[in-house]
């Protein structure tokens, strides 16, 4: 039988999301800090749901909308204590599906 294979992508469109509009649920303290403090930028790596973005002028966007919940950015950040993190408020965030 021949395997099914998924991509990434496609197992992560099987999820929803819930957005808790006007309430983003992670914060950027000082986006200033970002720009000319930060040279890695790594949440704009690491981020599974592509949430953060380095633009062309240096500065760090953050849209909350498909976060996973995963707290990657949060942790990588700890040189500088630059995320604010707390999950969603109870029926926001993500629905994940499984199968
Ligand atoms: S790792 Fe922290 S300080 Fe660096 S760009 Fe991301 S949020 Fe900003
Ligand atoms: S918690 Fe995970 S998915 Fe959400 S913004 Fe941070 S790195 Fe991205």
């Amino acid at each position: 039988m021949k395997p099914i294979t998924v991509t990434i992508e496609e197992k992560l469109y099987q999820n929803r999301y819930r957005v808790d509009v006007g309430r983003p649920h992670i914060r950027i303290r000082n986006v200033d800090i970002c720009t000319n403090s930060c040279a890695d930028k790594c949440c704009t790596h690491v981020c599974p749901a592509s949430c953060y973005r380095r633009e062309a002028n240096g500065s760090v966007t953050l849209i909350t909308d498909g976060c996973l919940e995963c707290g990657s950015c949060r942790i990588l950040c700890t040189d500088h204590h630059n995320v604010e993190w707390k999950y969603p408020r109870g029926g926001h965030g993500i629905l994940f599906k499984f199968g």
